[in-house]
């Protein structure tokens, strides 16, 4: 273990986002390499920790002022074992190339749960959506199109959304590439839904991390019902979260932004959620906008993770739950944590809540649901055809289902029954890894 985290760590020494991403994968897979000779004779941990390719670019844009202005972006390819790369791009002022290696690594791992065939990969910029005209969200996208379009394809590269891409800049990106290559494929997911997007997309990381979480729910016999649950943040995720919780009988009470939290006891529900999804699409104001409305209290400079709660679930960024905020959780009752974010638990915050016998599910499964999502448009794309809305949810539903049997079994067969993070890595890394030795150096 040791070995390959120093080996990551020289190379890269100023990445922690990457080697805390590496760590708990390499914490999880060691009985695997225990038990398997051919993966120590294959060097399988420093291959797939190295990514295949990282592209860095400039992208130039006009504002509305008419200066010129500069971002740097990356596409991280990461691994193609077992499909085409595929994962969103992240538009923020944090992205560099640290954060979207993790984002890449964990990517990988996930899209092997889905049982689709797609590798993993990662694109971003550090330019910030926020407070930008439309026309300089087209710019920007147009430009970073410009050079991107080379590096992807339908059977090479698939990007989608993250945190700031929506439906808005997919459209301004797909636009570019149709322009840049005269063919209109399936090269983005994420796309608006009458010119070739999939019904269920934009509602699957959310519905998805809620089957998840009714599924580990099950195994202690219990349901949504009743459940008091505390969100994050109040994007795209969240806003399909608190649809979804509301529909089997629970509530939300907590959304949050870099500000502070709002808490609504009676839960966010009826033209309340219609408006809280309206302030991040519409009107990209702040979660208090909210408070402010609905009378309700405003914690500022607060996490929402001091609100008592039977479930938290983060959806906001990378660390955005520490040890402290854990503590607290499980003081208060907490049962179950799930990561709809990608990695927002600390290590030291995701250990204790498994020391404490809390429902821990890790993002590379909970969250799966988007990606899973995102290969069924693919699929539609390909085939040319759409399928209903019925037929994607069940699919969607189907595929979390399956990946929290297989994150059990997995974990089981390595001796940690229950632990789901060492589950969701294991079944992950050996699908991949079997798949990169079957194809050779
Ligand atoms: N950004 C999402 C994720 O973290 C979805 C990626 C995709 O649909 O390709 O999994």
């Amino acid at each position: 273990m040791s070995d390959i985290l120093e080996v990551v760590k020289n190379r890269d020494p100023h990445q922690p986002e990457f080697h805390q991403a590496v760590t708990e994968v390499v914490e999880s897979v060691m009985p695997v390499l225990e038990q398997n000779p051919e993966y120590r004779k294959h060097n399988v941990l420093e291959r797939i920790v190295e990514p295949e390719r990282v592209i860095m670019f400039r992208v130039p844009w006009v504002d509305d002022g008419g200066e010129v202005q500069v971002n740097r972006a990356f596409r991280v390819q990461m691994n193609s074992a077992i499909g085409p790369y595929k994962g969103g791009c992240r538009f923020h002022p944090s992205v560099n190339l640290s954060i979207l290696k993790f984002l890449a690594f964990e990517q990988v791992f996930k899209n092997a749960l889905t049982t689709l065939p797609m590798g993993g990969g990662k694109a971003g910029s550090d330019f910030d959506p926020k407070g930008k005209s439309d026309n300089e969200v087209m710019r920007f996208c147009q430009s970073f199109m410009a050079e991107l379009f080379r590096h992807i394809g339908p059977n090479t590269d698939v990007p989608a959304g993250d945190v700031g891409v929506g439906a808005r800049e997919i459209g301004y990106l797909f636009g570019m590439y149709k322009k840049l290559t005269n063919e209109f494929t399936g090269v983005l997911t994420g796309k608006s839904l009458n010119w070739g997007g999939s019904l269920v997309r934009p509602e699957a990381t959310g519905y998805g991390a809620v089957y998840f979480l009714e599924e580990m729910l099950k195994t202690r016999h219990e349901t949504v019902e009743g459940k008091t649950i505390a969100i994050s943040g109040y994007g795209n995720a969240g806003t399909y979260v608190i649809e979804k919780v509301n529909e089997l009988g629970g509530k939300v009470v907590t959304i949050g932004d870099e500000y502070g939290y709002v808490h609504d006891p009676d839960g966010i529900k009826g033209e309340k959620l219609q408006y809280m999804a309206d302030l991040w699409t519409i009107y990209r104001r702040p979660a208090k906008d909210y408070a402010d409305r609905y009378k309700c209290e405003w914690v500022p400079g607060k996490r929402p993770w001091e609100v008592p709660c039977d479930v938290a679930m983060p959806t906001a960024l990378e660390n955005e739950l520490q040890l402290s905020d854990a503590e607290t959780l499980v003081t208060n009752g907490c049962k179950a944590v799930v990561e709809v974010a990608n990695m927002p638990c600390t290590l030291e915050a995701a250990h204790y809540f498994k020391e404490n016998g809390i429902l821990f599910a890790p993002a590379k499964a909970a969250n799966a649901g988007g990606v899973a999502t995102s290969g069924l448009e693919m699929s539609q794309n390909s085939m040319r055809l759409s399928w209903g809305r019925e037929e994607v949810d069940a699919r969607l539903k189907g595929i979390m289902q399956n990946i929290h049997a297989t994150c059990l079994s997995a974990a089981e067969n390595y001796g940690m029954p229950g632990n789901y993070v060492a589950g969701a890595n294991i079944a992950g890394f050996i699908k991949v890894v079997d798949a990169m030795i079957d194809q050779g150096v």
